[in-house]
């Protein structure tokens, strides 16, 4: 395998690293580009969307979309290059992620002409920011199951029902919706999906409040919200197809974490920090176990570069796409564990201290990286999925 870029390649990373470096704000630059303790702040989400409209003016927002719909058309490798500057540059997760990764790409292969002519452009802008109302209490893992009503009344639907775990409901402008509109046919097979505005009647928001003290998702309830027959997104009762591409989006995108940055951090963490009145990094079983997290974080590495190849020769998504997002998201609570071990009681600190000015940050991705491993499919999930169809063992 050649591990080298293209000098086509080279440049196009110049020419956007010079870019951000011109025009990144360093007020909007964070540690941790996943830190989500500024997510429930409006005005900082205010600034992020003023950022993302910059981004989008000089044409480097959605740049993997199809030029037709405003993107660049960036091939694979242009796509991890992006990213990987992106996030070297310290720059915060765009408000508009959910539109531009998730949705947007759903709109392109469902939706209407008239749909994407409307919310293409507003998703670039970050004019419209989006969330997922995808999981219900009762249907999450088991998605088909969900019991959210959405009735035929001639020219409209009639939506009754609640969604759970809705990341950024508190500030989405737009939801993408799945409810069951045939509820005698088989479960798979009664679901539509439909583009709803956050602000019609009917539709309200409860903040559910994370371990950290965040808010950063929601619970939605829809009490006869009226949804135009306009807003269904492709075919009716055939909405257990059209989430399929977004999910497909969604488990893509989430298997691209890899925590090395943060194993790097705690390397200068164990150097810096005294225990037992020497430096940590003096402990060898500190040292092994930071090795194995990183030798961990170059498997993964590897693993992701495997996924892209079969993707750059044209070949369907392998099981890689599991892979990565079970050990991409164990990985993350493995490197938050071993900072909580070495941190010891400055872990549980919220606040600055003399021996770690960045506690509040490992605090807070103690408390978080739990969390990876359940959205997007959980580990049993991505398990059972390796199990199967990777391993041939027989449905549990
Ligand atoms: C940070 C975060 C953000 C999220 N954002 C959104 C969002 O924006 N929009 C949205 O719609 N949803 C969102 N979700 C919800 C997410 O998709 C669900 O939490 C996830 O699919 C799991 O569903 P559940 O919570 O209902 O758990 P359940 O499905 O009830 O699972 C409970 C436990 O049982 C296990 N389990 C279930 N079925 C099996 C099985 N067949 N075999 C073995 N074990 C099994 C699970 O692994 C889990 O441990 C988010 C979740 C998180 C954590």
């Amino acid at each position: 395998m050649d591990f080298e870029y293209g000098a086509e390649h080279e440049a196009f990373r110049k020419e956007f690293r010079d870019w951000l470096a011109r025009n990144l704000p360093p007020e909007l630059c964070l540690d941790d580009p996943a830190d989500d303790r500024v997510a429930s702040d409006r005005e900082t989400f205010e600034r992020r969307r003023a950022w993302q409209a910059t981004m989008h003016a000089a044409g480097w927002v959605a740049i993997n979309w199809p030029t037709e719909y405003g993107g660049r058309a960036a091939g694979i490798i242009e796509r991890v290059i992006y990213d990987e500057e992106y996030a070297a540059s310290r720059a915060p997760v765009l408000p508009g992620h959910m539109g531009l990764n998730l949705i947007g790409p759903t709109i392109i292969q469902w939706g209407t002409d008239e749909q994407k002519r409307y919310h293409l452009p507003a998703i670039m802008r970050g004019e419209h920011v989006w969330c997922q109302g995808f999981s219900e209490p009762g249907a999450g893992s088991d998605l088909a199951a969900l019991q959210t009503r959405a009735v035929d009344q001639g020219d409209h639907f009639v939506v009754n029902g609640q969604k759970v775990w809705t990341s950024g409901a508190h500030f989405a402008h737009w939801i993408i919706l799945l409810a069951r509109t045939n509820p005698d046919a088989p479960k798979h097979q009664g679901i539509s999906c439909f583009l709803v505005p956050m602000n019609t009647p009917g539709i309200s928001v409860r903040p559910l409040v994370l371990l950290t003290g965040h808010h950063h998702f929601n619970e939605v309830f829809f009490s006869d919200v009226v949804v135009p027959k306009a807003n269904l997104l492709g075919p009716l009762n055939q909405g257990w197809k059209v989430s399929t591409t977004t999910l497909m989006h969604e488990r893509h995108s989430s298997g691209a974490r890899n925590p090395i940055g943060q194993v790097a951090r705690l390397v200068a963490l164990a150097k810096g920090l005294q225990r037992d009145g020497r430096s940590a990094w003096e402990d060898p079983v500190i040292r092994q176990r930071l090795a194995q997290l990183a030798i961990d974080c170059e498997v993964l590495k590897l693993t992701r570069f495997r996924n892209l190849t079969r993707m750059i020769r044209g070949e369907a998504p392998g099981p890689e796409g599991s892979i990565l997002k079970l050990t991409g998201s164990e990985l993350g609570t493995r490197v938050a564990d071993a900072a909580g071990e070495l941190l010891g009681m400055h872990a549980l600190l919220n606040e600055p201290s003399a021996a770690v000015p960045d506690a509040p940050r490992w605090f807070n991705r103690l408390l978080a990286a739990r969390q990876y491993t359940i959205s997007a499919g959980t580990s049993e999930i991505q398990r059972n999925i390796i199990g199967e169809r990777v391993l041939g063992l027989p449905k549990g």
